[in-house]
């Protein structure tokens, strides 16, 4: 029975949104709804939930109900399911009396697959009488978390479908959430009353989003930078307060980019015509309080920039989580300044009850630490979620992609910093002793008599930034503290340590992030001038259907048009997001842009394309294929395959692949690993190396305070042995 549901529920994913294959959990939470059992997915956003009940809800007899929170969202949903040729409709407060009329008309005649409702004019008396009356096949609520206290969005009229069970008894209900934590999990499932439904949950890392954060310094200039490496794309910029939001977006406009304010201090026609702009992309970008994104359904956002540090983890996930839904490489970019916090902090000042204050104030310090750590950026934000990421390079953060690379001696530099410190007597903040390590006359230092210590100007050639940068890192590392109403920079045990030679710091050197190149895999192919040339078309018949352009296309089926270029319609049907409704409304419009373009660029068309679309959505990596019976693992390191790939292809632990690649290494003599030790983390081990030898891996380990696994020290200390062994030859 499993394989067969299983072939219907693929065959509609493909004929309906022209979809090749399951994202992760999708088959699992598909099954659960065929199969009438009670679930709660937890997937992040972008994960795919819609599908989950959307595929069934069209693979099953009946109607399903759809419960949603926001009319935006509902409208959103219909129209994505209209464009594929699904019927379905919404009812909601804003309908006029006619169209509730047509709608109930075509529940009466059994026309709909899903009905999407918002949940106070659900649980209304007749409104289910008459839902009982007309074969409900299940009921799908979306945004589960809304129904609890513990969420961050609590809506009191969730707390009614309790009732839904009783009232639709043969009904299984399912909920469909992106928030983590286990609390609000568990009081979903007793609210809704599904205390004993399946619960899936996800992996929280989005493989394709580029995470980085850098300090604000020059904020007009920061802005600019990122902005330029996305021009004509969507996204959007997150400030803390009004204020700020309208003079960004005012400096912004004056720079020559076109974006939007969007606040709760505008008028709702203001707001509205901001999103809308946004939405039909009129403007690309959108600089925003909080209080924009929920409802936002757009899934080509290639930005999120935090002009601000935001208040809690939880909501960087949440807002960053609006890039890329569409699976395609999407950068999530921070900028924060040390007073941001005392800016949540000012906000927080009217919080009266004691237990919400102080986890207000954990989170508050939780986010900073993210902005000021020195480890891999999808890492902190999965284990902050309680999961954990299995290869060790992300490949998609500021520290993996060795934009931030470790400088030379950091315990040399550690000391510095901290003795200045000790001579300043701990009596002075961050911002003071930057300045008297850059040597500076200012009037202050002066007066102390701090330009005669010796540690005055003993880091003069070093940017103020990147003082306060390293400052940062050592306080995130319990070298220093800030104490006293003034944040003094205090010298911790730890940082005792470090002055007489017992510790070692890891201090990362700012790289200038110009260097910040796309994820080019996925562009892979991709005749680009012709994408340009299809979003223009894919604008114009979004206006001439009444939806937004995401709607008519993603980004991803753009990409892969241009990538294969078909001629005919036969080609269409293998491209990545078109299924039988799309191919027979936008079929003609999309091969004679193509055939156009082509002919006068003289470009080759039914391009093979290798497989589908790379998303890297949800954990998915790409790995090569290639097959050896012999020396299959010495074959791989030839292919420059990394270590976690090799691992993956070959079935076994990254521990025994090292242990060959070892051997690989000194069979060849190479000293050149880059394809399996990143430059950042050979340097680190290296310098470990030097202090404790490579006898033993453990000390090394140790030594590293556990930052490095085993696989990787024992590369490293194999080219350590190899070079000692040609230094003694010669
Ligand atoms: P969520 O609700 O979890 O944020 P969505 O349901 O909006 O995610 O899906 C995000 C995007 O991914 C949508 O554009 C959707 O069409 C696409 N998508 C979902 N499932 C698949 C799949 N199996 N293959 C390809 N694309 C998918
Ligand atoms: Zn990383």
């Amino acid at each position: 029975m499993n394989e067969r549901v299983t072939g219907s529920l693929l065959t509609n994913l493909k004929q309906y949104w022209g979809y090749p294959g399951f994202r992760p959990l999708q088959r699992e939470a598909m099954t659960l709804v065929m199969s009438d059992r009670d679930s709660l997915v937890v997937l992040p956003t972008g994960g795919g939930k819609s599908l989950c009940y959307q595929v069934p809800a069209v693979s099953r007899d009946g109607m399903a109900l759809v419960v949603s929170p926001l009319i935006s969202l509902m409208k959103d949903q219909v129209d994505a399911l209209q464009a594929v040729g699904i019927q379905a409709a919404c009812i909601n407060s804003m309908q006029s009396a006619q169209s509730k009329r047509e709608v109930a008309a075509l529940i009466r005649r059994r026309e709909l697959k899903l009905l999407y409702i918002a949940p106070e004019r659900l649980v209304q008396p007749q409104t289910i009488e008459f839902l009982q009356g007309v074969g409900v096949s299940f009921i799908a609520i979306d945004e589960a978390h809304c129904i609890s206290q513990w969420g961050h969005d609590f809506r009191p009229e969730y707390r009614q479908l309790r009732c839904l069970k009783q009232a639709f008894p043969k009904a299984a209900v399912h909920g469909y959430t992106a928030t983590a934590t286990e609390q609000v999990r568990a009081d979903i499932a007793e609210q809704l009353g599904i205390a004993n439904a399946e619960i899936l949950v996800g992996s929280f890392d989005r493989p394709n989003l580029r995470y980085r954060v850098e300090r604000r310094t020059d904020p007009a200039g920061q802005l600019q930078r990122i902005l330029q490496r996305h021009k004509g794309e969507s996204g959007i910029i997150y400030c803390i307060s009004r204020k700020n939001v309208d003079s960004t977006s005012q400096m912004l406009n004056q720079l020559g980019f076109k974006t939007r304010p969007y606040h709760a201090g505008m008028s709702d026609e203001d707001r509205r015509r901001s999103q809308d702009a946004f939405i039909d992309e009129d403007v690309n970008i959108i600089v925003a309080t909080v209080a924009f994104g929920m409802g936002i359904d757009k899934s080509n956002v290639r930005f999120v920039i935090h002009a601000e540090m935001p208040r809690s983890l939880e909501n960087y996930q949440q807002e960053s989580g609006r890039a890329g839904r569409d699976g395609l490489e999407a950068e999530c970019c921070l900028l924060y300044a040390a007073n941001d916090a005392d800016t949540w902090e000012y906000l927080m000042k009217d919080t009266e009850d004691p237990d919400v204050r102080q986890a207000g104030l954990r989170a508050i310090s939780a986010m900073q630490q993210y902005c000021v750590s020195t480890r891999c950026r999808h890492r902190q934000l999965v284990e902050h979620f309680g999961q954990s990421l299995e290869s060790e390079n992300c490949g998609a953060c500021d520290f993996c992609l060795n934009e931030m690379l470790p400088v030379e001696e950091p315990m040399i530099l550690g000391q510095k910093i901290l003795s200045c410190v000790v001579r300043q007597g701990e009596r002075f903040g961050a911002a003071y002793t930057a300045q008297v390590l850059r040597g500076s006359k200012a009037k202050r230092i002066v007066e102390n008599g701090h330009d005669k210590l010796s540690t005055w100007g003993l880091l003069k050639d070093e940017p103020e930034p990147q003082l306060r940068n390293w400052i940062d890192q050592l306080l995130s590392q319990g070298f220093l503290r800030q104490a006293g109403e003034y944040n003094c920079l205090e010298v911790t045990p730890r940082g005792r340590q470090l002055l007489k030679g017992q510790a070692i710091p890891v201090l990362l050197r700012l790289q200038v992030a110009e260097s910040a190149q796309p994820l080019d895999d996925q562009w892979a192919g991709v005749d680009r001038d012709l994408f340009e040339e299809l979003r223009g078309m894919r604008n114009r018949l979004a206006v001439m259907k009444h939806v937004p352009p995401y709607i008519v296309f993603s980004d991803a089926t753009l990409r892969d048009l241009a990538r294969r270029r078909p001629s005919n319609m036969n080609g269409l049907t293998r491209v990545h997001g078109i299924g039988a409704q799309k191919q027979k409304e936008f079929g003609a419009d999309v091969l004679h842009t193509i055939r156009t373009w082509c002919q006068s660029h003289n470009l080759a068309m039914n391009v093979e394309s290798s497989g589908s679309v790379t998303t890297r959505s949800a954990g998915v990596r790409p790995a090569p294929v290639r097959e050896s019976a012999s020396g299959k693992y010495f074959d791989l390191f030839e292919n420059g395959l990394s270590m976690e790939d090799v691992a993956h292809q070959l079935d076994c632990s990254l521990d025994t692949v090292s242990k060959y690649l070892s051997e690989y290494l000194k069979a060849h003599r190479i000293t050149e690993i880059a394809p399996w030790v990143a430059p950042n983390l050979q340097l680190l081990v290296k310098n470990a190396i030097g202090q404790v030898g490579c006898e033993r891996l453990k000390p090394v380990f140790e030594q590293l305070g556990g930052q490095v696994d085993y696989a990787r020290i024992r590369i490293v200390a194999t080219v350590w042995e190899i070079q000692q062994e040609e230094d003694s030859r010669t």
